[in-house]
């Protein structure tokens, strides 16, 4: 309860923070609606007396206080519509301020988060519940407050009104009421807890459908055949979230209409009384429309109040599922004591490191051991699985080690902030990304603070072999690449492959980390990148993984993997003369082109 109040607490911090202009002219509007219905049947009621008055007094002449009344009338049912019509707009410009800030919020968050997060399908829950309710989920609290302020005291002012005609019809106003109550509040509750537990099948319904729509799987799923088997798939996943929910609304509909029933006998009882009690004489026809339309209005009110209730009984079921995101808890940050790096010029040195991935049960990487000098180009080789990626991920910091440590000109990783150190690497990674952007800025991604940067990118194009194509595409390196967008232009995975080579280079980092940089190049462009490797990196730390031996054997060093643990480490040529792994592999690999 404690952590509900103090969520309502933030979302409405979370709603001034990004509109508070907008979020006051929309209260002061909501709190002058909230008044304008009973002025409204206040002025019917004396219209309709003077009506009376002078249809009795079978006078031919409108009396000038019926022509006041009747403009009265007018003016305020116009002040209510415009009120209701600037109320939409100032709804909807607060929405969207909010909306920008929320994302905000999530971007900023999932982009800072550990990567360590995505290993677990939690994550991804918490991830689309969170950028399902965020953008929204704060004004609905706002909103549904300030409804249940402005419905009570609409209610209060009705309910007296009615009073004055028999307490009992005040009353019956209200206790019709309570099963309606109810039933919102048993039923926000299970559709929580229903769409809280349907969070994953949802998703799977929603990969199931982006197997079926998205660029990447249309060509598996068209040479494989798959479109129908996928398509069966969605249908399940999506029919059991849906059919589930709409059982509950069905029950949840047949109990309201049992309810509106009940509200329905309320309405004749009042009615029967009325108009017993005018043709009585005890009332005028004025009472009489008045009474009549604050009954009515006090219902509607009920159902608003209703409504907001359950609303924000809703709302404080879902809003912790925003916090919760926003709370997860970043554990790759700098540890006291906090060290700085600005440029790199001495050492890395890898102490003892362990690693296991969440959920698996042996080691990734084991008792590794080695060090990097500045300058020093290291290869790092082994058979799939071994456990180089993970090993570049750890360089990186994208995850801590569990045990051992990583330093950086004797500084231990854990105690340097991981953005300042990052600006030390570039990097391109097995799964290097594609944007679908200029090709230009394709390459200045690498170093996005640069602002001068036209002659570096054309040099790194130059170095990947990648410049000549770029020149010949219709606007040249502004020309947008991938095939998202109108006028752009797709390339082959090798020439993707030279533009993040050329990224890497252009951004002017120390170290530099290739993870298999070269395995969708053609001969003769890996020839002429490899032949030249030493010139590239100019005077950078490098770390190449490669399952190439020719290109493996330019390195200074080699550090073989084998299970996580080093196997052997050495020049190429200590490495050949130990006849060990790397000499039976390498001899494996060009006995080939020997034969
Ligand atoms: P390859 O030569 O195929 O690229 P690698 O040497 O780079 O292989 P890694 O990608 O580091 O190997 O993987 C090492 C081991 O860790 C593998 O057994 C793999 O199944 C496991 N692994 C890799 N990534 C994850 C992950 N995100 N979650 C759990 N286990 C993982």
């Amino acid at each position: 309860m404690n952590n509900k109040f103090k969520y309502f607490r933030e979302s409405l911090k979370l709603v001034w923070q990004s509109a508070p202009g907008w979020t006051f002219a929309n209260i002061l509007l909501s709190v002058l609606r909230s008044i304008l219905p009973l002025l409204l049947i206040w002025l019917l009621k004396n219209l309709v007396d003077e009506l009376t008055k002078t249809v009795s007094l079978n006078s031919p002449e409108v009396l000038p206080s019926i022509l006041w009344l009747i403009t009265a009338v007018v003016i305020i049912w116009f002040v209510d519509e415009a009120t209701s019509d600037l109320g939409n707009y100032v709804r909807k410009k607060q929405s969207m301020k909010l909306e920008i800030h929320m994302y905000g919020l999530i971007h900023s968050k999932s982009v800072r988060l550990d990567l360590l997060n995505f290993e677990y399908s939690g994550y991804f829950d918490s991830l689309s519940r969170a950028s399902r309710e965020a953008p929204w989920r704060p004004n609905s609290i706002l909103n549904n407050i300030v409804s249940v302020f402005r419905s009570l005291l609409s209610l209060m002012l009705m309910a007296g009104v009615l009073v004055v005609l028999h307490w009992a019809v005040a009353l019956l106003l209200f206790v019709v009421n309570i099963p309606g109550i109810w039933l919102r509040l048993k039923y926000a509750g299970t559709l929580y807890n229903f769409q809280r537990e349907q969070t994953p099948e949802a998703r799977k319904a929603a990969y199931f459908n982006w197997l079926l729509t998205g660029d990447r799987p249309s060509r598996e799923i068209r040479l494989f055949g798959l479109g129908d088997y996928f398509t069966v798939l969605f249908k399940k996943s999506f029919l059991k979230t849906k059919e589930e929910e709409i059982r509950i609304i069905r029950k949840r509909t047949v109990i309201e209409l049992v309810s509106d029933l009940v509200k329905a006998s309320a309405v004749m009882i009042t009615l029967v009384f009325l108009t017993r009690e005018t043709i009585g004489g005890k009332l005028t026809l004025g009472h009489m429309t008045m009474f009549v339309l604050a009954f009515r209005q006090g219902m509607m009110y009920i159902k608003d109040l209703l409504s907001s209730l359950a609303g924000l009984y809703e709302d404080s079921l879902f809003i912790g599922d925003i916090f919760e995101f926003l709370n997860l808890e970043e554990k790759i940050k700098a540890f006291p004591p906090v060290a700085e790096i600005r440029e790199f010029s001495s050492d890395i040195r890898v102490n003892n490191i362990s690693f296991t991935y969440p959920g698996n049960n042996t080691h990734t990487i084991k008792d590794v051991s080695f060090n990097i000098r500045k300058g020093e180009v290291i290869a790092v080789v082994g058979p799939n699985g071994a456990g180089k990626t993970t090993l570049v991920r750890l360089l990186c910091r994208l995850y801590d080690p569990d045990s051992g440590s990583i330093s950086i000109d004797g500084k231990n990783l854990k105690n340097l902030d991981p953005d300042q150190y990052r600006k030390l690497l570039s990097v391109v990674f097995q799964d290097f990304m594609l944007y679908n952007l200029g090709a230009g800025e394709n390459i200045r991604l690498g170093n996005i603070s640069e602002s001068n940067a036209s002659e570096n990118i054309i040099s790194a194009a130059r170095i990947t072999g990648i410049h000549d194509l770029i020149n010949d595409l219709p606007d040249g390196y502004s020309t947008i690449i991938g095939n998202l967008f109108n006028d752009s232009r797709e390339l082959s995975w090798g020439e993707w492959q030279k533009l993040a080579l050329s990224r890497a280079l252009f951004r002017d980092a120390p170290l530099l980390i290739l993870d298999e940089p070269s395995s969708a190049l053609d001969a003769d462009t890996e020839y002429e990148i490899f032949s030249r490797f030493r010139e590239i990196v100019r005077g950078r730390t490098s770390i190449l993984i490669s399952h190439r031996f020719t290109n493996v054997s330019l390195a200074d060093r080699i550090v073989v993997l084998a299970n996580g643990s080093i196997a052997e480490i050495g020049t190429h040529d200590e490495l050949l003369e130990n006849k060990g792994m790397y000499h039976a592999m390498y001899t494996k690999q060009t006995s080939r082109f020997r034969k």
